[in-house]
């Protein structure tokens, strides 16, 4: 999920979703009408200022909660690469999992430690402006604040994965079965059904008339429910694709097309009577890029005879669109998923292009090795 680019803090991107703008206003209204209904007589301006202060602080504690675990993952040699808010709250990109346990934990807890002592400071705050004789509506903000910190800690350390809690109880288990796997199963399961349970809830909240509440722990429900799951099928083809490799599954060579044919002649003679959906395209012996069978349905029938493949043709990025055949399959998988890509080249040592390797290949083999139970 990506946005718009806010800031940069220890090397992080911080980016702001669109969809973060439907929370942000849901929650300027509801921090109003909270406002309005806890003070008397105050003027209008003095109140949306106070919400809208009120509002920002509550998204910067977001952002420092994702903070707070990302500057754990760095010092403990993870990438992070950028912070997203978005409707949910905030998602930090964290490159990869974890590498054991204790990195896992000390990860997963610092964010709703963060949040707990967001709670704790801005209540102190709260008691410092009421001892000061501040005026109510902002004491109410502080107090506000206080209450929501609070029930982020609470909520992110329920034991249901991916949320924190989940985390740390799948870094225990971890810990005491040795076994990623089977404490990742464990632990994404139950955050599965959490997920359905606050489903229920909603729903049963729909229909007992707390309409907006419940459509919103759906909607979190839901999505909870799906990332676990999502999880759990994702720890389980990394276990399955153990101990493949990249050059296990390549096919090699790759097949090609020359860059200097039209699309019609391309598409009888290579992609009808091979039946491979991507090739190679080759140009003075060698491969300069990837062309696809979409790329050739881009182009509408009637211009195939006039257009030729290397116009079509996806350049080469190595950072992108290669792994060399020594790496994990898992790690190809990886890959295409982070570049949308279907398939990547195969390079050798010398970065010369010896195979290509599709996701279609790996999930055949997952499929097979599942269905045999090995
Ligand atoms: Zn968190």
């Amino acid at each position: 999920m990506r946005g718009w680019h806010i800031g940069k803090v220890f090397g992080i991107n911080l980016e702001i979703n669109y969809t973060w703008l439907i929370i942000f206003g849901l929650i300027f209204m509801s921090v109003s009408s909270e406002l309005s209904d806890a003070t008397r007589e105050v003027p209008q301006h003095q109140l949306w200022l106070a919400a809208l202060v009120t509002t920002v602080l509550f998204f910067v504690s977001l952002l420092l909660h994702e903070l707070a675990h990302s500057v754990m993952a760095i010092r403990l040699g993870m990438k992070v690469s950028r912070i997203t808010l978005f409707v949910f709250g905030g998602v930090a990109q964290i490159s990869h999992e974890p590498r054991s346990p204790g990195v896992e934990f000390k990860v997963a807890i610092m964010g709703p430690l963060m949040s707990l002592f967001l709670a704790v400071m801005f209540g102190l705050l709260d008691k410092a402006a009421r001892a000061a004789g501040a005026a109510p509506i902002w004491t109410f903000s502080c107090h506000w604040l206080a209450v929501i910190n609070a029930l982020l800690a609470g909520f992110n350390l329920l034991p249901a994965y991916p949320l924190d809690g989940g985390r740390v109880l799948r870094s225990i288990l971890w810990a005491s079965w040795k076994s990623l796997e089977r404490a990742t199963r464990v632990a994404a399961t139950i955050g599965e059904w959490f997920g359905y349970t606050m489903v229920a809830f909603g729903f049963l909240q729909i229909f007992t008339g707390a309409v907006g509440g419940g459509i919103w722990m759906l909607a979190l429900g839901w999505l909870l429910a799906m990332m676990a799951k999502a999880s759990n099928q994702r720890v389980q083809i990394e276990h399955t694709l153990g101990d493949i490799y990249v050059h296990d599954l390549m096919s090699s060579p790759v097949a090609t097309i020359p860059a200097d044919i039209d699309l019609d002649h391309a598409a009888h003679a290579y992609f009808l009577s091979a039946r491979f959906t991507a090739f190679g395209v080759e140009d003075h012996g060698s491969i300069i890029g990837l062309v696809r069978m979409d790329d050739l349905q881009a182009v509408p029938r009637e211009r195939w005879l006039m257009t030729t493949v290397r116009e079509v043709t996806r350049p080469l990025d190595p950072e992108k669109m290669t792994i060399t055949a020594d790496r994990e399959a898992v790690e190809a998988m990886m890959k295409m998923a982070e570049n949308n890509a279907g398939r990547l080249l195969v390079t050798d040592y010398a970065g010369s292009i010896i195979g290509i390797i599709s996701q279609s290949d790996i999930m055949r083999l997952v499929r097979v090795k599942g269905g045999l139970g090995i």
